[in-house]
């Protein structure tokens, strides 16, 4: 299979103004419409926009991933959400089978931390509680691949209602790596807005669902 490549290209700046912001529902700290941000290769049948990207965590750094490799949870994953520029936009892509991909990156506590996470985690006091956002110009999400771009793909589901079967899913086999102190950084999120009382934003995964008649397949077999 191809290999899977993120890229910048001009999109035309849809959006000037990219964001961190933080919701409650279950994701988190997100960068809104990153329309020069595409996706290709892989098990995609053409170049894929980036939407948004947010991280998943547990209470703790032996859990917190979405998926599971052979029996093995990380502390987290980081998706990145890209829609098929074929559709007339993202909400209308959601409802077709082949308008999503998302690209999950494990993430995995140790003593050596991938530099370029410091950048979003520098930005999340400003967005300790619900609908806050600050700026977050210039951002190459690519950087945060690891090196081996090997990857697990199937077809599924979001994991978040109302879960529409419309998404390629390709998780790199690589972890990153994250400090400790960077996933407690990530807990320290709340869930409630500034004036409520403080809700903690941890463990807003899903837990693993029947596989079904769904196909995995793999880049690197
Ligand atoms: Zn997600």
């Amino acid at each position: 299979m191809a290999r899977v490549e993120a890229q910048s290209e001009s999109w035309g700046l849809l959006e000037k103004h990219p964001v961190v912001f933080s919701d409650r529902k279950t994701a988190i700290t997100a960068l809104k419409l990153l329309s020069i941000a595409v996706l290709r290769g892989g098990p995609l049948p053409g170049v894929f926009r980036l939407r948004q990207l947010h991280f998943h965590w547990g209470s703790s750094d032996d859990h917190g991933s979405e998926h599971v490799v052979n029996g093995v949870r990380y502390a987290g994953e980081l998706h990145m959400l890209h829609w098929n520029p074929k559709y007339s936009n993202y909400l209308d892509a959601r409802r077709r089978t082949d308008g999503v991909a998302v690209l999950a990156i494990f993430l995995q506590v140790g003593e050596t931390p991938k530099p370029e996470m410091k950048r979003i985690l520098e930005e999340i006091n400003a967005i300790k509680t619900k609908g806050k956002e600050a700026p977050f110009p210039n951002f190459d999400p690519s950087i945060l691949f690891p090196k081996s771009h090997d990857y697990w793909t199937y077809h599924g589901s979001f994991t978040t209602p109302p879960c529409e079967e419309c998404v390629t899913w390709i998780i790199l086999r690589e972890p990153i790596i994250v400090s400790s102190d960077q996933m407690a950084k990530l807990r320290s999120l709340s869930k409630n807005a500034e004036n409520e009382p403080d809700h903690p934003l941890v463990d807003n995964w899903r837990p693993t669902q029947p596989r079904y008649f769904r196909m995995v397949s793999a880049s690197f077999l």
